[in-house]
């Protein structure tokens, strides 16, 4: 059953933010400012595959706002990708930390493999160039495009994925391998909450039951990508599953997406994935 909206003006929180440590516009740090400024009462910051924009999010949240610690980590299965949000897992975890420098130099090997073969088609780019385009960022294919554009070897991105990077293209490797089920496994041994991200309206339901049955937390029921049908079904499914519910804007940067907390989550959400992570609320 659809629960009704929070009370306007009532806490909204917003647990699906990116900063310049993966592929958002924003500083940790002006991202915690930005999210005050809106009157968040909480903010989890998940960036893509990596946990070390946290400290400066952490230092610039204070006591002015709820920071609530995060990962987002881009895995496949199947041929689907799945991304899986990891909340207040422990940053120093070995494991974690091990796999995810792992993941980051696979993923660096398949640029500079893409690159030798765009190389052998006529099309050089320059390595340097797009890791500096990917800044503190996992690097991958939208780098690689703009670098194609930048240097006249593509008209544009479109271009750029149709030709050269796309599963068609002429130089596409496939991304490195991470599973869902070890991305779950990892955050909970992290001591952290697993949440499938951003589901979107066309998910079957087998594959929520499959990742629930490896051990999934939770579910991101509100996302700019969940209309209202999708929202109650997902709610509905977290409901049978026995999953939290959560959600978040999945903001990335001014006029590149949703504006942060703009999407009404309910506060209600927090303190469930507080208690299930062993934090009091
Ligand atoms: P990667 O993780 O390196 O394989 O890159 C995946 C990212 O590339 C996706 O998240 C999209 O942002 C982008 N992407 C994939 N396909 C296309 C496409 N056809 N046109 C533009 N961007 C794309
Ligand atoms: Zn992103
Ligand atoms: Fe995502
Ligand atoms: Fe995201």
């Amino acid at each position: 059953m659809l629960r009704p909206p929070p009370a306007s003006g009532g806490p909204r929180v917003d647990l699906h933010a990116h900063t310049t440590y993966s592929d958002g516009i924003l500083s940790p740090a002006a991202l915690v400012r930005l999210a005050i400024e809106k009157g968040l009462a909480a903010l989890a910051v998940t960036d893509h595959d990596t946990t070390e924009g946290l400290p400066e999010a952490r230092d610039a949240a204070g006591s002015d706002l709820v920071l609530v610690p995060g990962i987002e980590i881009s895995t496949s299965l199947g041929g689907l990708d799945h991304h899986i949000l990891g909340y207040y897992i422990d940053p120093a975890n070995e494991a974690l930390k091990g796999r995810l420098a792992q993941f980051r130099s696979e993923r660096l090997d398949r640029v500079r493999e893409m690159a030798a073969r765009l190389s052998r088609l006529g099309a050089e780019v320059d390595v340097e160039e797009v890791l500096n385009l990917a800044g503190h960022g996992v690097v991958g294919r939208p780098h690689l495009a703009q670098v194609l554009v930048r240097s006249g070897h593509a008209e544009d991105v479109d271009e750029a994925f149709r030709r050269f990077l796309g599963l068609k293209g002429t130089a596409y490797v496939a991304r490195p391998a991470f599973r869902p089920d070890e991305a779950i496994a990892l955050i909970r041994d992290a001591g952290g909450v697993s949440v499938l991200a951003h589901p979107g309206p066309g998910l079957v339901d087998s594959v929520v039951e499959s990742l629930a049955a490896d051990g999934l937390r939770g579910i991101e029921v509100w996302h700019p990508q969940h209309g209202p049908v999708a929202v109650r079904r997902y709610q509905a499914l977290a409901e049978r599953l026995s999953l939290l519910e959560t959600g978040g804007s999945d903001y990335h940067g001014p006029g590149r997406s949703m504006d942060l907390g703009d999407l009404a989550v309910p506060f209600r959400v927090l303190a469930p994935l507080q208690r299930a992570a062993g934090i009091r609320g």
